[in-house]
């Protein structure tokens, strides 16, 4: 049987094994394979979700190693750190680098056709770095960005607007972390921007303090979180499992994954999220940024912190190439 394999490389944590979970109850793989350095703690996951296999659709799910990675369709990698109460993504970088240098390589020295999703923090330096170890197209790399923060900020929208958060199409962009950008000018219900009307604030759309509210709640929701259960899972295990399916099931749909954006001449190329088109290829392309001046200005400071830190931390300075071309980018090109 070959159907569908997805590995994970971090599975003995929370958002690993969160992942697994969500991925089993899809039916969307038909084998599973979990691979962390905790040994015990991992063959326990596998152990835990196997037995719910009776009530879901038939799959494998069981503990491996990178052997097994061999033949997956998928990588996604939480393996790393995870953020302590205080600590921002952006100080965990250089002790996820040095995990990466070791995980990155022991992948793709096994497998050449797979898509790595990176999920570990701070995702888009480890976008970055995950294209860069292992030479893969950047089509083939990428990361769950601001997929999360997207749907935190689509979620606080529905609730303010007493609608259902499918209905509300809004993106965060740029860093997943303190610099992304919630991009208001965009942002719709059932057709309405919601800075020229809004079902709840009124015709004006919605007031400054209402913006300045979801905004920061949206920003900050991961240290609320962190401050009061010590980490994030359930919303990025789903965040992830849905860039799984829309690969998998090649959806196309527009995911803000962490990608290669080169759109732009004001900000330098770096790896963070735009709207991108995902599908069986992985990132298939990328849609022109529609913001307005304001959000372009956040968006260039987001990058030009990214672009900064990633040179700090050595990595390579990707191609300033078109948005097409840059998919097909390899760290040697
Ligand atoms: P965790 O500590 O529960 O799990 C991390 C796992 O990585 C552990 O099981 C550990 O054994 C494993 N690991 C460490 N080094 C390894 C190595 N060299 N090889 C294989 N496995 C190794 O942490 P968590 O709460 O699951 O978070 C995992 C990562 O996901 C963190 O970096 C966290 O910041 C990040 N995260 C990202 C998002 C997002 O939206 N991108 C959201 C939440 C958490």
């Amino acid at each position: 049987m070959k159907g569908v394999t997805v590995a994970v490389v971090g599975a003995g944590g929370r958002v690993g094994a969160t992942f697994a979970y969500a991925l089993m109850i899809s039916g969307l793989a038909s084998r599973i394979i979990l691979v962390d350095v905790e040994q015990a703690r991992t063959e326990g996951e596998a152990m835990d979700l196997s037995h719910g296999l009776p009530f879901v659709r038939p799959a494998e799910v069981r503990a491996g190693n990178y052997e097994d990675c061999a033949d997956a369709d998928i990588i996604l990698v939480t393996a790393g750190a995870a953020s302590r109460p205080g600590q921002t993504r952006l100080d965990l970088v250089a002790r996820n680098i040095a995990i990466y240098r070791e995980i990155i390589p022991a992948i793709t020295r096994r497998n050449e056709k797979g898509i790595l999703l990176i999920v570990s923090n701070p995702v888009d330096i480890l976008t970055h770095a995950a294209w860069e170890l292992s030479g893969w197209p950047v089509a083939r790399v990428l990361g769950s960005g601001t997929v999360l923060d997207s749907a935190r900020f689509r979620t606080l929208l529905g609730v303010h607007c007493h609608l259902d958060s499918r209905n509300v199409h809004a993106y965060v962009l740029g860093e997943h972390g303190d610099s992304e950008v919630p991009i208001w000018s965009r942002a719709q219900v059932g057709g309405l921007n919601l800075l020229e009307q809004c079902p709840t604030c009124g015709p004006a759309g919605c007031s400054p303090e209402v913006r300045e509210t979801i905004s920061r709640q949206t920003s900050t929701a991961a240290y609320e979180i962190i401050q009061r259960k010590g980490a994030t899972f359930y919303a990025v295990g789903l965040a992830a499992r849905a860039i799984v399916e829309s690969i998998l099931r090649d959806q196309d749909s527009v995911l803000t994954v962490s990608t290669l954006a080169v759109g732009d001449d004001r900000f330098p190329p770096v790896f963070f999220s735009v709207p991108a088109v995902v599908n069986r290829s992985g990132v298939s392309r990328l849609l022109p940024l529609a913001t307005n001046e304001e959000e372009r200005a956040a968006l260039a400071r987001s990058a030009t912190i990214l672009h900064d830190l990633a040179r700090d931390v050595g990595l390579i300075e990707p191609p300033r190439v078109p948005w097409k071309a840059s998919l097909a980018s390899t760290p040697a090109a």
